[in-house]
């Protein structure tokens, strides 16, 4: 059995509707389908998700709010009636629009979730009428019955555990089954939605839950490229990935599946694959535990932005018991997340997300490090950004750092920083934003434009 996610754009009109229809109904092993809220049509179209935000504020401040609930409503009657249906759906779904601004908005810590989920979960009650009108029995799950049952955390819900064992029970069932994705049901049952692009998250928790042989992410591209195609020219597209290496690509930027969505279906051993709605014979990339065979040393390159080191000198550093807690209890006292700690003889840096600081932040932890700490030096450097190398097979081959630096200063880029954790799945390097797009294109260059076999020695 599969499960098989659609994501917003796949859901967006009546044309891609009814390519979505066409995919579920060629596989008999396509049983449960998640589904999104309808996304953009076009470049200057509305996600659903963006209107119900919309609305929601409207509301909350007093303001009239039927134009707002007439749009939405007319996404989905625009839908059925470029399908040439007449879903008897629309009138719960036009009911279920206009009732949010029934809700209680004091003392409601759930109302902007309960306003967000209803983009999915009327888009499941649609799609489900469709593929019965089409004659493929379907039926529309809502996820308190599918068992969904989550932290009480509003717009970043969890997974609770004992949620698995009820989602089993959806294998009892003999119809298609269409189930919301993005939110699922406190055990106050109170709606509550993952982050934003959550629908990925339903997918694989149902996927773990029914044990599936296979989760199916559709999206609108033919799989991962191995670099952005933004910055490399037609960069090759990845046929598999392990979890690994798509966690480690996931976190420098690679964002076509939502990063926490990695986790049940590992968990769970279930492969999983990203294929293109509008390209649906293309095998797009499969993201699996072991690879199949041999890999190169090196499948996909990342890059991102907004980092920011706070670089540290102090003489004898080393010598000093306890200076590495006390430099991260400046952080923690500040509640600051930190990414990565790269170290020489006499100092440190701490690299972390620009977003984790403000200017009264930085002027803090420098007053701290030169007072408290009594360091030399501490600076706090902007404008940077971390590019990883990623792959498995890295830790069996010698000289890939070597390739990737030869192939930078070549280029005359200067590197801030290299990191290479433990695990050897990747090799992170710290550049200045600015050179980024050089940096980047001179590793795709180096790792992927030749044979990689003659770049490093095996
Ligand atoms: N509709 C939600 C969002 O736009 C969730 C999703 O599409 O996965 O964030």
């Amino acid at each position: 059995m599969k499960v098989t996610k659609f994501g917003g754009s796949s859901l967006a009109s009546a044309t891609q509707l009814e390519k979505v229809l066409n995919i579920v109904q060629s596989d008999p092993e396509r049983h449960f389908v998640v589904v999104s809220a309808p996304g953009k049509r076009d470049g200057q179209d509305t996600k659903v998700t963006d209107a119900l935000i919309k609305y929601y504020k409207e509301y909350i401040s007093g303001k009239d709010v039927t134009a707002s609930q007439e749009w939405i409503i007319n996404r989905y009657q625009a839908m059925a009636d470029e399908l040439g249906f007449e879903a008897k759906s629309l009138t719960k779904i036009a009911k279920s629009i206009r009732d949010l601004a029934n809700l209680p908005i004091e003392d409601n810590d759930f109302l902007y979730d309960t306003f967000l989920a209803a983009g999915e979960d009327n888009n499941a009650k649609l799609i489900a009428e469709y593929f019965s009108y089409k004659g493929l029995p379907a039926r529309y799950v809502h996820p308190k019955k599918a068992g969904l049952l989550v932290s009480s955390e509003p717009g970043n819900a969890r997974i609770l555990p004992s949620s698995y064992d009820r989602i089993e029970e959806l294998r009892n069932f003999d119809e298609v089954l269409v189930i919301p994705g993005f939110f699922g049901v406190t055990e106050d049952n109170q709606i509550c939605t993952f982050s934003r692009g959550g629908s990925d998250i339903t997918g694989s928790i149902i996927a773990a839950g029914v044990k599936a042989d296979l989760y199916e992410n559709f999206t609108d591209v033919d799989g991962i490229f191995a670099a952005h195609p933004g910055i490399i020219h037609k960069p090759h597209s990845i046929s598999e990935l392990t979890y690994r290496e798509m966690r480690e690509l996931a976190y420098a930027g690679f964002s076509v599946l939502h990063d926490e969505a990695l986790l049940p279906a590992y968990r769970g051993r279930i492969p999983l694959v990203i294929k293109n709605t509008n390209n649906p014979s293309h095998p797009g990339t499969r993201i699996v535990l072991k690879h199949s065979g041999e890999t190169m040393p090196v499948v996909g390159i990342a890059a991102d932005d907004d980092f920011v080191s706070i670089n540290i000198s102090k003489y004898l550093m080393n010598r000093e018991v306890g200076f590495g807690r006390k430099l991260l209890q400046i952080l923690e006292e500040l509640n600051i997340r930190w990414e990565h700690m790269p170290t020489g003889i006499d100092d440190v840096s701490v690299v972390l997300r620009g977003r984790e600081l403000t200017p009264i932040k930085e002027e803090e932890i420098l007053r701290q490090l030169n007072h408290n700490l009594e360091v030399d030096k501490a600076e706090i450097e902007h404008d940077l950004s971390i590019i990883m190398i990623v792959g498995e097979n890295m830790k069996s081959h010698v000289g890939v750092a070597a390739t990737a630096t030869t192939a930078l200063s070549q280029r005359n880029i200067n590197l801030a920083m290299i990191s290479q954790g433990a695990s050897e799945v990747s090799v992170m390097f710290v550049v200045k934003t600015e050179q980024r797009n050089k940096a980047l294109r001179a590793l795709y260059d180096a790792f992927f434009r030749d044979e990689q076999s003659s770049q490093v020695v095996q």
